[in-house]
């Protein structure tokens, strides 16, 4: 066994108790120690939930009682083998977002007193959406840490390409002001919407769907989500109540609370009932436009053959199209089930060869 040793404790939620357990940074995951039972736990499984003078503490994935205190000195090792648990930095324009936040500060009873989870939506109702951009822009710059533009020679005539589709689905959507699409390089087939109106597209994606139909069937559920402001949902539900009284009180963890939300996106990800949201949506937009809402069922058939058995590296990538749809099959009948064959062309063969173009070829 190698790497760097700590005593540490754990919460597994099994018990009340915290174990004391020994913590060795392997190089393919944590393995914890306790009693002389060992056990390793994936880097990708895991995320930095707090972080003190004294100590960091880390959730993991799909187990929510689940919580490892490290002493602060971990965090040198956990930098070089897992850096989304050891990052650290400041946003201090963050800070600035606090004034207007203030305005939500009625949801925060209902914070109080229904939970975090239950007060997401509320709660991103409510914020302004200055402050949302701002987040955007925070989440988004640490997005592109580890999803990397693609170059801007191929990607803006890309970008420019799907703006006019962009433009019509935010119109259809009552989304104001633009929506901006960023191509990545990230070769698993993926699409992501950010808080502060922007979309992601993996160079994956445009490998995977088939045609403009089924890239703007995409854009499409994106969209949606983007009008219902999923994104700000879905960060307030996984930050928790902390990071809540903290935006809306302006306690000066802030801006570090948002930067550390970098290592939670692995846990970014809609519930069904924002996936159900988004489809139906999608559905009635794309017919609502004149173009083929089957394009959806088929692009999702593509995106599940595509990612099924897919051993890649995905610590980065929001999974939002494959594993949090136990249901994809019953997405994909719906879609089917609109289908409108004949339906008028979503974009012409000029400008999806442009967009398909965006990554030259440097997936990755
Ligand atoms: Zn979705």
């Amino acid at each position: 066994m190698t790497g760097a040793a700590f005593d540490g404790r754990l919460h597994d939620g099994a018990s009340a108790a915290a174990h004391a357990v020994r913590v060795i940074a392997s190089p393919d995951g944590l393995t914890i120690d306790q009693d002389g039972a060992a056990s390793t736990v994936p880097y990708a499984e895991l995320h930095l939930l707090d972080v003190d003078a004294q100590s960091l503490r880390l959730g993991r994935r799909g187990a929510p009682e689940f919580r490892l205190i490290l002493p602060a000195a971990a965090r040198e090792a956990l930098k070089a083998q897992a850096p989304h648990l050891a990052r650290v930095g400041h946003g201090g324009r963050m800070l600035a977002l606090v004034g207007g936040l203030i305005a939500a500060s009625a949801v925060l009873a209902a914070a109080v007193f229904w939970g975090a989870p239950l007060a997401a939506e509320p709660l991103a109702r409510h914020t302004p959406a200055a402050a949302e951009a701002a987040i955007g822009d925070n989440v988004a710059a640490q997005i592109s840490l580890a999803m990397r533009p693609c170059p801007a020679s191929t990607a803006e005539p890309a970008v420019r390409a799907t703006q006019a589709l962009v433009d019509r689905l935010a119109a259809a959507n009552g989304v104001e002001g633009p929506v901006e699409v960023t191509f990545v390089r990230t070769a698993a087939p993926n699409a992501i919407a950010l808080p502060g109106r922007r979309i992601f597209v993996t160079a994956g994606l445009l490998d995977t769907v088939e045609s403009g139909a089924e890239y703007a069937a995409v854009l499409a559920h994106e969209m949606a989500h983007v009008a219902a402001r999923d994104g700000l949902v879905a960060l307030y539900r996984h930050a928790g109540l902390g990071l809540m009284l903290e935006v809306i009180t302006g306690g000066s963890g802030v801006a570090q609370q948002l930067v550390l939300l970098s290592g939670q996106l692995t846990e970014l990800r809609f519930t069904r009932a924002q996936e159900q949201r988004a489809d139906d949506r999608a559905l009635a937009t794309l017919a609502q436009l004149g173009h083929d809402p089957g394009a959806l069922g088929r692009a999702l058939a593509r995106l599940k053959a595509e990612t099924q058995g897919d051993e890649k590296d995905t610590r980065f990538d929001v999974p939002e199209w494959i594993e949090s749809h136990p249901d994809i099959d019953a997405r994909i009948k719906a879609a089917q089930a609109k289908a409108r064959p004949g339906a008028a062309p979503t974009l012409s063969e000029d400008a999806w060869a442009t967009i398909r173009a965006a990554c030259d070829g440097k997936a990755q």
